[in-house]
């Protein structure tokens, strides 16, 4: 049996998508892959996404998964290992199965860089974040630090200021890499301090962040600084491994699409934090993954695939 649509990914745009598909006689088969609900699962509380004015990112997700049930989605829980889109149909292979499809869409989202310190995982969601916007509000009138020399640790650290007492930027160099407009916003505003040189050897508290232990490259010396709050914003990467070498991509592996959500395959469609490089919210995540359902029905029709 050949699908007419496999939608990869169980994130706002994976969900979104399958709700679409079905209801648009699609029969979608969604692949929601081994961290369900992608990175909404790792934050608190979500303020942002219309109709609910405080929720928490898993309890969303769960919501979404409860709505793709109700609609009778055939899902699998397994992650999609490689696809092949050499012939058509594709193909799409988990660890012990292989599926045909004439249309897919990638919805595999991205995952947030992290230092890769132990202490760091313990304390992910007591302290620890890695998305200002989601978890900024917890530490209002706090003292937070916010790791990374890029646009999202400038950004990051701005909107951080109108929150928090105080925010810390450690940049492991002497230069941001940021752009410049970002760089003198941060710089000229009194709120933010920077620590130049310097990278987070250990986050120190025991049920909740207290601290974080710095090392300065240049001379080697060791400091801990006071802290209620460390987010990180080393970066996100794009979840394409499944797809490099068979879609064109951009140079930091993002899904590159044209006329909104298609890929340079046809058929194949991205949407959320695969392709957006940008804007990186589950509302707009959403949004895309009904323009790609709605797509590939286009696409199914013009086939003559769909009756
Ligand atoms: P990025 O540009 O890759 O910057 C990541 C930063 O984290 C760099 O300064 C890097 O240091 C540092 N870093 C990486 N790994 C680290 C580690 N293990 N330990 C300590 N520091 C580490 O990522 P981004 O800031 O998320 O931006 C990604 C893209 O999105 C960029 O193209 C950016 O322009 C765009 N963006 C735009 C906006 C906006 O326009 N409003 C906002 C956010 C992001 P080095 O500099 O030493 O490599």
């Amino acid at each position: 049996m050949v699908e007419k649509l496999i939608i990869i990914g169980s994130g706002p745009a994976g969900y979104t998508a399958a709700i679409y598909g079905i209801r648009d006689g699609l029969n979608p088969l969604l692949i929601r892959g081994f961290e369900v609900g992608g990175q909404l699962m790792l934050t608190s509380a979500v303020e942002n996404f219309p109709g609910f004015s405080s929720i928490l990112g898993p309890d969303l997700m769960d919501a979404m998964a409860k709505h793709v049930d109700s609609l009778n989605v055939r899902k699998i829980d397994k992650n999609v290992e490689r696809v092949d889109l050499s012939s058509y149909p594709y193909k799409v292979f988990t660890d012990d199965q292989t599926f045909e499809a004439y249309s897919l869409i990638i919805a595999s989202g991205a995952s947030a860089k992290w230092l890769g310190l132990e202490n760091e995982k313990r304390l992910i969601g007591k302290g620890v974040s890695g998305c200002a916007t989601c978890d900024g509000f917890f530490f209002k009138g706090k003292d937070v630090a916010v790791i990374g020399g890029g646009d999202s640790a400038m950004e990051d650290a701005t909107y951080l200021s109108g929150l928090a007492k105080s925010v810390t930027v450690i940049h492991r160099r002497h230069e941001f890499r940021a752009s410049k407009i970002m760089q003198d916003r941060l710089l000229a505003n009194p709120k933010i301090k920077v620590i130049w040189d310097s990278v987070v050897v250990d986050i120190l508290g025991k049920d909740k962040v207290e601290g974080i232990k710095i090392k300065n490259n240049v001379d080697g010396k060791e400091t801990s600084i006071n802290l209620d709050g460390v987010f990180i914003a080393i970066g996100h990467e794009p979840n394409t491994a499944i797809v490099k070498g068979q879609l064109d991509l951009d140079k930091e592996g993002y899904i590159i699409t044209k006329e909104f959500t298609k890929t340079s395959k046809p058929g194949v469609f991205a949407v959320g934090d695969v392709q957006d490089r940008k804007y990186k919210q589950a509302v707009i995540a959403a949004g895309w993954g009904s323009m790609a359902a709605i797509d590939a029905r286009k696409f199914l029709m013009e086939k003559k695939l769909l009756d």
